[in-house]
């Protein structure tokens, strides 16, 4: 089995699994509980979030633990849209965010805010000149992804964060779910991050949002009190658990796999680029791990399940996008339908292997002989 759909999520890594199942055994209390066994577990589940946040550089209190990423980016943008609506409704984002990020805005957009979608360079960087001319007085958030999940390509969150300063009631919410384990990540100038430890060899049915001390959200999930006023529910102790341990892994070891995955994907492109039908769709900017193609005159579909006949997994986009609807982020960098409509994302780890991407290739020759016209 070659598995090249990284982006959609990761294998659990072996330490996860045992932080899990270790912590499950250990710790039956509530973390809300007040007795002893719901001490111990609080006390457990504090030393988890203070590592979590030292890695990502904020405050224990800025972290905020929910079932996903999907559910972080919904409270972060509904949250701040119900809560700073006094100062105006307007909203900006890009068209390379995540179906988790635009379902929000267009719930949003449907219920009287304003959104706007800043235009993308060819590169696929943010046009900034752009995000200057959209933004206005009544502007009250600001909402981009640092790596997005279709290209990969690396967004100038920093640049972003400063033109955003001089905005004091715009907040800036970064979707950091596929940079963390990736990319070093530094939330300095964001007001709202979210991701998800499956994208980093965590556990399903985790996310988090950091939200910066001096914001004010508006919860999603009311209920009873727990650990946080912003979302309620018993505290996931263990996916908390796995998280702070693939979360220490994957920041630890950062450079290495960087450098071995930037190896990987310059073989990867040196040969699909020797395919007069193919356009690679990651621009430099694209961070080594994500390899977006769009095969012109082929279904992609097609490709995708030929080549799980060899065992062989990648995807046409992003999981979460509908089948058959042209990809939004290679739109946005090409203005081509057909070029939008025929996407096949590879996407490598550390654990993919010379030999994988050799077989790929082979098997890959194979299935554009066959379907491409
Ligand atoms: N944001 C991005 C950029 C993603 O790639 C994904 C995963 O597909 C999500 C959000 C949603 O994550 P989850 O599966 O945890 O809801």
């Amino acid at each position: 089995m070659i598995y090249l759909d990284y982006a959609a999520t990761t294998p659990a890594c072996e330490e996860a699994l045992q932080a899990f199942y270790n912590v499950s055994k250990s710790y039956i209390g509530n973390p809300n509980s007040s007795h002893k066994l719901g001490r111990e577990a609080k006390a457990y589940l504090d030393l988890c979030t203070k590592n979590i946040a030292d890695r990502l550089g904020v405050k224990e209190s800025e972290i905020i633990y929910t079932s996903g990423a999907t559910e972080a980016n919904n409270l972060a943008i509904k949250g701040i849209a119900n809560s700073y609506k006094r100062y105006g409704k307007h909203i900006i984002s890009t068209y390379l965010e995540h179906s988790s990020v635009t379902g929000p805005l267009t719930t949003l957009q449907n219920s009287g805010y304003e959104i706007d979608y800043v235009d993308i360079l060819d590169n696929g960087l943010v046009d900034l000149d752009h995000l200057k001319e959209l933004l206005r007085d009544d502007t009250i958030l600001v909402s981009i992804g640092y790596v997005d999940s279709e290209l990969g390509i690396e967004q100038n969150i920093h640049q972003i964060g400063e033109i955003l300063a001089s905005y004091p009631h715009c907040f800036f919410h970064v979707d950091v779910t596929q940079a963390i384990g990736k990319i070093p990540v530094s939330l300095e100038n964001v007001d709202l991050a979210t991701f998800t430890p499956h994208k980093f060899y965590g556990l399903h049915g985790c996310g988090v949002l950091v939200k910066k001390d001096n914001i004010m959200i508006e919860p999603l999930i009311h209920g009873g009190v727990s650990t946080t006023p912003f979302r309620s529910g018993t505290p996931t102790l263990a996916l908390v658990a796995a998280l702070e341990k693939a979360l220490s892994l994957a920041t630890s070891d950062i450079e290495e796999r960087y450098n071995y995955v930037k190896q990987l994907n310059k073989t990867l492109k040196e040969k699909l680029q020797q395919y007069k039908n193919v356009r690679i769709n990651s621009t430099d900017k694209a961070v080594p791990h994500i390899v977006n193609i769009s095969i012109k005159g082929a279904n992609t579909m097609a490709f995708q399940s030929e080549l799980e006949d060899y065992d062989i997994y990648v995807s046409t986009k992003s999981a979460c996008c509908a089948p058959n609807t042209p990809s939004r982020a290679v739109y946005a960098i090409t203005k081509d339908r057909k070029l939008a409509l025929s996407t096949l994302r590879i996407s490598l780890s550390h654990h993919t292997t010379e030999k994988d991407i050799e077989t790929f290739l082979e098997y890959f020759d194979q299935c554009y002989k066959k379907l491409v016209k």
